[in-house]
């Protein structure tokens, strides 16, 4: 049996969803935007509607809808969920259609193409990305709609990540055909819902040149400094293609297609990021308690974004950083400057973002009202940018484009508040256009003619409370009270019954209605025409105001680091090539901050092939070890996104690439063991660290049993000093590393300061030459609440092995060698410990025992067991 025929509305429906299957349809009916079937069951969940179901029997299909002024409400929450939404609308007036109402996609909106305020965390960009392999190597491109940002690289597998976890993109596109790749895979577990299939053809090379070429108006991209054939412009095609069939408008402002070049990066893997918390903490993944809350004392969300840019991605070349140094001095020092930008940086609103809504066609009147007062401001900045010592303060002025005849474009033509819609009026202003000038005037003149037919009606009736009113339904109409019934001429037609009133129309009053309501409309109608006309005027202004978006927003990073440098008394580091690392009087950034003032203590740093250039910092847990050992690392990003640092004085030669493995996380939940994780982890560094880096590492090896994990703690110390000679830190608590500075003419012990009195441990958190020579691992337990019986029982195991084998193991002196033989150690370990029944076994002589002795003897061991 055959289904019966759809109705001619599903049927338009089922078309317009077989166009993007994937995407979720809000299918505009009436008041209320409705989803159906699949859609309606994946969405209602989600949005917390309920679900029902549309005509009856056969034909029912599940629904679920909402009303239409809730659209954008119920977008976020698709899109925070990871979905894609279709939006469709009714294209012509139902009034007017013969037939089914016409319907169109008139915007797809995905979680990574967002370019509506309300839809986007002001502070975070909001990156679309494709990934493509080609011939065995992988692309990667980025854009970011609300900005116009669009750049691209060439990754391998292990970069691929490292990259996507820096990027964080809201939404990646792959091939269709890719999606059972292994790359796609490991994408998958780190970004979860958001990877987006895309027909393959969009990913073929020469595909997507050719629409690369045909959105830059080029016929090659080495214009850009690409290479043609570079994996990653089939990426960067991708996404172009991708942008165009969910934008359906201009893409104006997408004007540059930038190379990353990694080497002037500090590369830092996910785990280096992650470790160090620069913009999210380890443990809840927030913004709050990073490093980059709390060093961001932008003022604007341009800033606030450019600064989480620059904190993922520390330059390694001297020159640019001490440029963005010496523009943060020269800004330091000027507190009137840097308090005047401030000042007019505080009034602007998100340009970049603003600009992009008007080039994608999206901009409210608001957002233009918003731009031109923004564009107000530059005039101001640019004078306070005016010679300049500094080279890069003298650069952004230059850079600057004041626009301001895009600015006087907006000014005559908006009022001074206009509202959030287009279509209803009020946006344009007097005197801007003699037509729409004219058509108000009619407007107004009807509704004072109103007022007077109202006064002559009264007159002419003798009726002193009747009124002249207005409703939407009804238009205009006469009122009066059922009392005076009585005396309605026979000229008035009845309309409407009201309580206590009737409702009355005459000829008369019709065709000054219908006259002014013409005249509104038509008002209405060109306020719009010159609405769009101004936005595509501006719209083709959008490169220049994103850059002068990209200008505030430099000029709002630098000035916001010489305001910490100043409130936090922070030094300009001496930036070096040579892998030196001197800090004097460092404090960690974040928990300098956050600990009450002057609560936190300070440390020195001395690196260098001279002073040595590896650290073991050993000591008890809870000491300070890894506060430490982050420190030095986040003084050194700091200092290479061209900050000033908190010591008093520090002499930071350039790093390349930092690697940090601090502490076990939370590994653990992506089914990987932690040991592995870790052991990869450092894989991962001693195969790629070089000369010029540095290495931070926390309780390496503790995932294994104790002589495995001293065993493999020495060989990696081993192999950092003598293979790659790079800047490390270690902390450990594995006191038996401290041998290694015997035969280790680079590395160094430190520990950590610690008082005891009466049993109490006090740590003064002061890192002080030297290896420590005790474990405070019980006094730490009691600290932490360990039950005495637990404690007392291990101070008895700690003084049995410390007799039975020394205060210390040993150390392994042949570092592989001798940890065999120890291994032998850990079995015997406990078994030598002291046991009441074999204490009571070894008494025993059997040859003296008689039978019965030996049944008493056997109680007497069972109630030991
Ligand atoms: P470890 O790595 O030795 O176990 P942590 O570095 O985790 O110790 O430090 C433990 C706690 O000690 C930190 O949470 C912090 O509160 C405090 N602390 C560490 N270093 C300092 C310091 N320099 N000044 C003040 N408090 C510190």
């Amino acid at each position: 049996m055959s289904d019966p025929p759809l109705t001619p509305m599903m049927q338009q429906y089922r078309e317009l969803k077989a166009r993007d299957p994937d995407a979720l349809l809000l299918f505009r009916m009436g008041d209320f935007y409705e989803m159906f079937g699949e859609d309606a069951e994946r969405a209602a969940p989600l949005l917390g509607l309920a679900l029902t179901a549309r005509d009856k029997g056969p034909n029912a299909v599940p629904m679920a809808g909402f009303p239409h002024p809730a659209l954008e409400s119920y977008l976020a929450k698709l899109v925070q969920a990871g979905q894609r939404a279709a939006v469709c609308e009714q294209v012509e007036d139902p009034k007017q259609a013969k037939g089914l109402v016409k319907r169109e996609v008139v915007r797809v909106v995905t979680p990574g193409t967002l370019t509506d305020e309300a839809l986007l965390d002001p502070k975070s960009a909001n990156y679309l990305a494709a990934v493509v392999e080609s011939s065995g190597k992988l692309g990667l491109a980025w854009v970011e709609l609300s900005t116009g940002r669009f750049s691209l690289t060439g990754v391998s597998r292990t970069e691929l990540t490292d990259e996507m976890a820096r990027l964080n993109p809201a939404e990646t596109l792959v091939s269709e055909i890719s999606l059972d790749s292994p790359w796609v895979r490991t994408l998958r577990t780190h970004l979860g819902p958001t990877i987006t299939s895309r027909p393959s053809w969009d990913f073929v090379s020469e595909q997507a040149r050719n629409t690369l070429n045909e959105h830059f108006g080029i016929t090659t991209l080495a214009g850009f400094g690409i290479d043609d054939q570079a994996p990653e412009v089939a990426a960067a095609g991708a996404l172009v293609a991708y942008l165009r069939d969910t934008q359906k408008s201009s893409l104006g402002h997408l004007t540059r297609l930038t190379p990353y070049r990694r080497a002037d990066v500090l590369a830092l893997d996910e785990m280096t990021r992650r470790s160090l918390e620069l913009t999210r903490t380890l443990r809840d993944g927030k913004r709050d308690g990073s490093l980059l809350q709390v060093i961001d004392r932008s003022c604007t969300p341009m800033g606030a974004r450019l600064l989480a840019d620059w904190l993922t991605s520390p330059l390694t070349h001297l020159e640019p950083i001490a440029e963005r140094h010496e523009a943060v001095g020269e800004l330091l020092g000027d507190s009137l400057l840097r308090s005047d930008l401030r000042s007019s940086l505080g009034q602007a609103y998100d340009l970049e973002r603003l600009a992009a809504r008007v080039g994608t066609g999206r901009a409210t009147p608001r957002d233009l009202a918003a731009l031109a007062r923004t564009l107000a401001l530059l005039p101001k900045i640019r004078a306070r940018l005016t010679a300049r010592s500094s080279k890069r303060l003298n650069q952004l002025e230059a850079a600057l484009e004041l626009c301001p005849e895009v600015r006087s474009a907006i000014e005559a033509a908006l009022v001074d508040d206009p509202p959030l819609t287009i279509k209803e009026g009020g946006l344009i202003r007097e005197g801007y256009h003699p037509d729409l000038d004219e058509l108000r005037e009619i407007a107004r003149g009807g509704k004072s003619w109103i007022a007077k037919f109202q006064s002559e009606q009264v007159r002419r009736t003798g009726i002193a409370n009747l009124k002249v009113g207005f409703n939407k339904v009804f238009g205009y109409y006469i009122e009066i009270s059922h009392a005076q019934g009585s005396k309605v001429p026979p000229d008035f037609i009845r309309k409407q019954t009201v309580k206590n009133a009737e409702r009355y129309i005459t000829p008369e009053l019709k065709e000054y209605e219908d006259k002014v309501l013409r005249a509104e409309d038509r008002a209405n109608e060109l306020e719009y025409e010159l609405f769009t006309t101004l936005r595509d005027r501006v719209a083709a202004e959008a490169p220049r105001l994103i850059q002068a978006g990209a200008v505030l927003a430099q000029v709002d990073v630098l000035s916001a680091l010489a305001e910490l440098a100043a409130r936090h008394g922070y030094c300009r580091p001496e930036m070096v090539a040579e892998p030196a690392l001197e800090i004097e009087v460092g404090r960690h950034p974040v928990l300098d901050v956050l600990m009450p003032p002057g609560d936190f203590v300070p440390n020195d740093t001395r690196l260098s092939p001279n002073d040595g250039t590896i650290v073991v910092i050993t000591g008890p847990n809870m000491a300070g070890k890894s506060t430490f050992i982050r420190q030095v690392a986040l003084l050194t990003i700091l200092a290479q996104i061209g900050s000033f640092v908190p010591a008093r004085r520090a002499r930071i030669g350039v790093v390349d690439r930092l690697f940090a493995r601090v502490g076990a996380t939370d590994e653990l939940s992506r089914g990987q063991s932690t040991f592995m994780v870790e052991m990869t982890e450092t894989a991962n560094i001693l195969n790629n660290a070089t000369a010029h880096s540095l290495v931070i590492l926390d309780e390496i090896g503790r995932g294994t049993s104790t002589f495995d994990g001293i065993s493999l703690a020495w060989a990696i110390t081993e192999h950092l000093h003598d293979v790659v000679g790079c800047r490390t830190l270690f902390a450990t608590h594995y006191h038996e590393l401290v041998e290694l500075e015997k035969t280790k003419p680079r590395l160094r012990n430190a520990n950590v300061a610690v008082r005891e009195s009466e049993g109490e441990i006090v740590f003064l958190h002061r890192i002080v030459p030297g290896g420590a020579d005790q474990s405070y691992g019980i006094h730490v337990a009691r600290l932490a609440g360990v039950p005495a019986p637990v404690l007392e029982r291990s101070r008895e195991i700690l003084a049995f092995l410390e007799k039975q084998h020394g205060p210390d193991p040993g150390p392994p002196a042949g570092p592989i060698r001798k940890v065999r033989s120890g291994r032998a150690l850990t079995g015997s370990l406990f078994a030598a410990l002291p046991d009441p029944l074999l204490d009571e076994l070894r008494k025993i002589d059997p040859a003296t025992l008689a039978p019965d002795q030996a049944v008493e003897l056997v109680k007497r061991l069972r109630e030991l067991a």
